[in-house]
């Protein structure tokens, strides 16, 4: 044990418990010194304003816990090259711990600051705190990635359990904490407009809202989760996600905390796994945002309609499924889904927009902004991606919306200029006849868009575009 103190950099794992380099920094008595920094730098994506945020309320939970054992947590702005070597520098740190991160410019980065640390006589140790396999400990039989998810998750479940829970860390040495920016110098939260009170109703940010949050799923809806978890309808799956995203809770805990059996652990199990499936691929495919996995992609003709595209975003399609999704992201910076899925659908197919538009809209709308899922799932959806739905399946927002919506309740709750509508209309308000739809408050147009686009013909537009790129 060294006498210097001990760096502990909070990043995407912000959490006291199962926290691998929290334990590893306390477990020798070190004096600790807790850090999170805004991290500015070339090649970073900026995270997104819902994303931003959630961090506040994440960060404000992390400090009270810290300080509750006798730590400050430091926060600093800026390139974390330059941070890092200042504070390791100034306060003479001997060793720094942080949690790996699977973002290649992330990853990147860190390689940068260790070498650094390193040649500076600062020791560093690094772990894997939030995927239970790390990218690259899954391979095929000829050491490669695995582009299709069932053999991946087959290899996955045949590893078994990575490791066990690390308990609520006990005690920790503090450091002299050196000087810290605060939550309010970074104004990362909204103001004029407010538009996050809502999002404020919806969530318990911080580690604390994710013990419960995982307390009141296994207590009241994984009973029934593989039957529930597509319907928006009903509160059926875990919303985790978030949670998940900022690293409050790990996987660990959650495959700890449920039963390691039975239909609706499996199938959690197997959401989970294409989490874990999605960061495969971010691995060995960096660019999973930004570049068509299937680069025969390439050559798709997508329409530029801005006008369509800020329909979409605004949730007035005229489609009322689309329209309870698009309006449930901007108000609670989630959604659901199935209804994710139809919304993405929607705007690759009925609009014909290149997937990189609606992938950037749910970057900077989700709380659960999440680099390898949300590329991951707007490539599967566009047919782009790696075991990806086949492009000749285009949603039908219909028959999408009667099937898991069946008495229109989630359109009702997002929608309500349509609400009076009956169950026939409520999913295609434009077959109601003039006198249901009068009687329902509705004058399609004025009150509710009108479709803007014909169901039919967009999707024989869609079909054509696709079946053209095949050839
Ligand atoms: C177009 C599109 C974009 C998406 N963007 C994101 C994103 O940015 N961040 C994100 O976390 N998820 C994303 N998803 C996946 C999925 O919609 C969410 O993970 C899920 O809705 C979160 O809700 P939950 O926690 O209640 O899920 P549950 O059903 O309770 O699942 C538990 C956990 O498993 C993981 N999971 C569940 N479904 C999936 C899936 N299809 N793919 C990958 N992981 C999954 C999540 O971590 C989730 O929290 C996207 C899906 C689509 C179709």
């Amino acid at each position: 044990m060294t006498s210097r103190p001990a760096l502990v950099w909070f990043r995407n794992d912000l959490r006291l418990s199962d926290n691998p380099a929290l334990h590893a920094a306390t477990k020798n008595g070190a004096q600790v010194i807790a850090l999170y920094i805004l991290e500015e730098a070339k090649g970073l994506r900026p995270m997104g304003a819902a994303w931003r945020w959630w961090l506040t309320g994440s960060l404000r939970t992390l400090s009270e816990n810290l300080e509750a054992r006798g730590v400050s947590l430091v926060l600093r702005r800026g390139n974390p090259i330059k941070i890092i070597a200042e504070l390791v520098g100034d306060e003479k740190i001997g060793i720094a711990y942080w949690n790996r991160r699977y973002v290649a410019a992330e990853a990147k980065l860190d390689t940068e600051i260790e070498q650094q640390l390193l040649a500076n006589d600062c020791a560093v140790e690094t772990f894997n705190a939030s995927l239970l396999n790390e990218p690259w400990s899954i391979q095929s039989k000829t050491g490669g990635p695995i582009r299709v998810f069932t053999p991946y998750f087959r290899a996955s479940e045949e590893r078994g359990n990575p490791r066990n829970v690390i308990g609520y860390v006990g005690k920790i040495g503090a450091a002299k904490a050196p000087k810290s920016e605060t939550l309010e110098d970074w104004d990362l939260e909204p103001s004029k407009p407010d538009w996050a009170t809502d999002m404020d109703v919806s969530w318990t940010r911080g580690e604390n809202g994710a013990k419960q949050r995982l307390k009141d799923f296994l207590k009241d809806a994984l009973k029934g989760y593989a039957e529930h978890r597509d319907r928006p309808d009903i509160d059926g799956t875990s919303r985790l996600s978030p949670y998940l995203a900022h690293g409050e809770i790990s996987p660990h805990q959650i495959a700890e905390a449920m039963p390691a059996r039975g239909r609706d652990a499996d199938k959690l199990r197997a959401e989970i796994g294409w989490r874990e499936f999605s960061y495969h691929l971010l691995h060995h495919y960096p660019a999973l945002a930004r570049e068509n996995f299937q680069r025969r992609f390439d050559a798709f003709p997508w329409r530029d309609d801005n006008k369509a595209l800020a329909r979409w975003q605004r949730g007035l399609t005229g489609y009322p499924i689309v329209d309870a999704g698009m309006r449930q992201l901007w108000r609670t910076g989630w959604m659901h889904n199935r209804v994710r899925m139809v919304c993405a659908s929607f705007l690759i197919k009925h609009l014909l927009l290149d997937w990189r538009l609606g992938e950037a809209w749910f970057w900077d709308t989700l709380v659960d902004a999440d680099p390898a899922n949300n590329a991951a799932s707007w490539q599967w959806v566009a047919g782009s991606g790696a075991d990806a739905a086949p492009y000749f399946r285009v949603f039908n927002p219909m028959l999408q919306g009667e099937k898991f919506d069946p008495d229109g309740s989630y359109v009702r709750n997002w929608v309500p200029e349509i609400a009076a509508l009956p169950n026939e209309t409520i999913h295609k308000p434009w077959v109601a006849s003039p006198l249901e739809l009068a009687a329902a408050g509705v004058a399609l147009g004025k009150t509710y868009p009108a479709p803007i686009v014909d169901h039919q013909e967009a999707r024989e537009r869609a079909l054509r575009a696709f079946e053209a790129l095949k050839t």
